[in-house]
């Protein structure tokens, strides 16, 4: 049967019938289409998701998880914090030196390690000693300047990007795993007490003092130097969200109400499901063959883990049928994760007339040589698709939390609303948060827009963990 395949294949190659080529791209592109009635529809149904997520636990796809972040920096923060965090494809360690209202962040530095591969699905134990280790040298390194009084010990803000459900500010079980990670047995385990385990086996003496989502980090980050941040937003590996929600619109939230009345609400928005998602074929595949069927499927349309993926499976699919990259079908196409999101936005943005970037990219990461300008503008023409129907289902996810809290109207007192957002997908793949950024300002309309900023917070999140330990310690 494989011969005979190839046979046909071979047949059909004397030339790309483009025309048929685009007919099939159309068809692709219509089922991925967002008109801005449908992000609408999108925004309230995830708005609908917030509310049940916010009534009971398991209410709802949307986990609206408690951060017991009730209280936003002030500015008075005031003394030295370390931060570790941990998510995406790197881990970071910081020292931040915070000098109270006149001072700000004094110093800051830190360190940044690539996660091996086989240790984010592998075993607990290796992970939080491999953390753990690089934490205690970074502490070992630093000067005398850094040491600590006798009987005093050194407290962290541990910004952990994973779903967590709080016991209290400094503790909490792991829901799941997510994006590139899976290790089974961490999953209901507190994880600042594995991280404790593993700082003692190091003899490391420090204390965590707050677990943060790095979502919860990048607001109260970006609400360090903009005291109208009202959400922090992480597109990058995976893709999530947190936002200042008034204590007494969470019915599911039983203690005392805190003296702010706010509490910040990490949404895990990357779960949330829909009818009216755009997921095509290719979606489901990809969902079928990851590493968690059935979970984040916002997630897997949105983010920076999953974007090239995507397009690699059109490309395969599109190749199969069409001789586009030549007679046969490029072997390392079958590859699932081959083409990286950063590739992906390296050919998207390729201006040279010949699409000579698009060229070495191709070949490169696919080992496809010797395309035509014609198969080059048509890859751009599926990354464009993939990135815009990502980009526009971010902002609706965005303009969910903008209506959530009530400003998507215009205030007497002509309110601002910010946004900080984070993430490798947002900083780096410009026609990805343009057009976030458009579609945002079209679903508000020009004058409500005008009130509402996005603001990169560059890496907010390690340094909202040091902020959260320093206005929680004790
Ligand atoms: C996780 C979130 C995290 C986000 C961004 C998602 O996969 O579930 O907790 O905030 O990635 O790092
Ligand atoms: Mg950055």
């Amino acid at each position: 049967a494989c011969v005979v395949a190839v046979i046909v294949i071979r047949k059909r190659s004397k030339g790309i019938k483009w025309g048929k080529v685009k007919e099939m791209f159309k068809e692709i592109e219509s089922k991925c289409a967002l008109p801005i009635e449908r992000l609408k529809q999108i925004a309230s149904a995830m708005e609908t998701e917030m509310h049940a997520g916010l009534a009971s636990d398991g209410g709802s796809k949307l986990k609206m998880l408690l951060s017991y972040v009730d209280r936003l920096p002030t500015g008075g923060e005031e003394g030295l914090f370390y931060a570790l965090d941990l998510g995406g494809t790197n881990f970071r360690v910081l020292r931040v030196q915070l000098g109270g209202k006149e001072g700000g962040v004094v110093r800051q530095e830190y360190q940044e390690v690539s996660i091996p591969p086989h240790l984010m699905v592998g075993s607990s134990h290796d992970l939080f000693d491999f953390i753990a280790e690089a934490l205690s040298s970074f502490v070992a390194s630093e000067g005398e300047e850094y040491k600590v009084p006798e009987g005093k010990q050194r407290e962290l803000g541990f910004t952990f990007s994973f779903p967590v459900k709080q016991l209290s500010l400094s503790s909490g079980t792991l829901i799941k795993w997510t994006k590139g990670f899976c290790i089974e047995e961490t999953v209901g385990e507190d994880v600042v007490a594995e991280l404790t385990k593993a700082m003692e086996r190091q003899g490391l003496d420090m204390k965590v003092t707050a677990l943060v989502n790095d979502t919860v980090g990048t607001l109260v980050g970006g609400r360090y130097e903009d005291g109208d941040v009202m959400a922090g937003v992480i597109l990058g590996t995976g893709s999530n969200a947190a936002y200042v929600e008034r204590a007494s619109s969470i019915p599911k939230w039983h203690d005392e109400l805190p003296k702010s009345g706010e509490m910040v609400i990490n949404m895990e928005w990357g779960n949330f499901k829909s009818p009216l998602l755009p997921v095509t074929e290719f979606d489901e595949a990809l969902d079928f063959e990851s590493l968690n069927p059935g979970e984040q499927i916002y997630e897997k349309l949105i983010s920076g883990m999953y974007l090239g993926e995507v397009v690699r499976r059109v490309l395969l699919k599109i190749s199969e049928e069409f001789p586009i990259f030549g007679d046969i079908v490029p072997p390392k196409l079958e590859s699932p994760f081959i083409l990286r999101t950063p590739q992906m936005s390296g050919i998207h943005h390729d201006s040279s007339p010949d699409l000579k970037v698009v060229a070495k990219k191709l070949k490169e990461t696919l080992g496809i040589h010797n395309t035509s300008i014609k198969t080059r503008k048509f890859v751009v023409d599926v990354c464009d698709m993939v990135a815009k129907r990502a980009a526009r289902l971010a902002a609706a996810g965005i303009y969910a939390i903008i209506k959530k809290i009530g400003r998507d109207t215009l205030s007497d007192d002509k309110q601002r609303t910010v946004i900080a957002i984070d993430g490798g997908l947002f900083e780096h793949y410009t026609a990805f948060s343009d057009c976030l950024e458009r579609t945002l300002r079209e679903l508000l309309g020009e004058e409500v827009a005008n009130s509402v900023v996005i603001k990169h917070a560059n890496d907010g999140s390690g340094i909202g963990a040091a902020l959260i330990a320093a206005s929680h310690s004790n």
